[in-house]
């Protein structure tokens, strides 16, 4: 007789809390965050760093993850990390599904799009590109302002998008203050931009 033997997938993941989404369209709303570890993006000013290395975070079961956002009232999930879309997102997301969460997710869209995911925010980086697979599927386009040359890189995505894709522009926080009045004069004369702010960070949250 043959035995069964039941395979647990399992997920590196860096940190999970709940809080308010700070960034671009659902800012303010209540969410669970998964934050994945593993990324090979390599962005010079990425605020967290240490999510790069899986090996360095515990692997969690599907349940154990899904029963940690269960211990809340909201039913909002975001998936970020790292670059979450380096794990097959299916099994996390089926079980997410199944216990009444909806599933936004953060991505550079750098690696493949898995899993059944209900709103895919994209924020593509000059490190690694996007995938031209991704794009398309963008319902969120949100682009960090290092420098000047990043309006181009903006508006490059901006043409590849689905037409009803909602359009960002956010200052990366270092450069806060030198870039967030130009973000604003460009927004004033390209207004189908709009300001994405890490308001997390104003306000104190994670
Ligand atoms: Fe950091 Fe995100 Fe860039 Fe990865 S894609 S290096 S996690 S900012």
């Amino acid at each position: 007789m043959e035995i069964q033997t039941e395979t647990i997938v399992t997920y590196p993941v860096m940190e999970a809390f709940y809080t308010l989404q700070g960034e671009g369209a659902h800012t303010g709303r209540a969410a669970y965050f998964i934050r994945l570890g593993g990324c090979d993006v390599g962005c010079v000013w990425c605020d967290v760093k240490d999510s790069w290395d899986a090996e360095k975070h515990p692997k969690h079961s599907v349940e154990d993850i899904v029963n940690g956002a269960l211990q809340y009232p909201g039913r909002l999930i975001v998936i970020t990390g790292g670059e979450p879309l380096m794990h097959d997102l299916g099994p996390l997301t089926n079980a997410l599904h199944a216990n009444g969460f909806t599933i936004n997710i953060e991505t550079s869209g750098a690696h493949p799009l898995s899993g059944q995911l209900d709103w895919i925010c994209l924020s593509p980086k000059k490190f690694k590109a996007p995938l031209p697979s991704v794009v398309p599927y963008a319902d969120e386009l949100k682009v960090v302002i290092f420098n000047k040359s990043d309006f181009d890189w903006a508006e490059a995505f901006a043409a590849q998008v689905n037409p009803s894709c909602k359009l960002y522009l956010q200052p990366e926080w270092d450069k806060r203050e030198q870039m967030t009045p130009l973000i604003i004069d460009y927004i004033h004369n390209n207004p189908k931009w709009g300001l994405s702010l890490q308001t997390h960070k104003y306000i104190g949250v994670p």
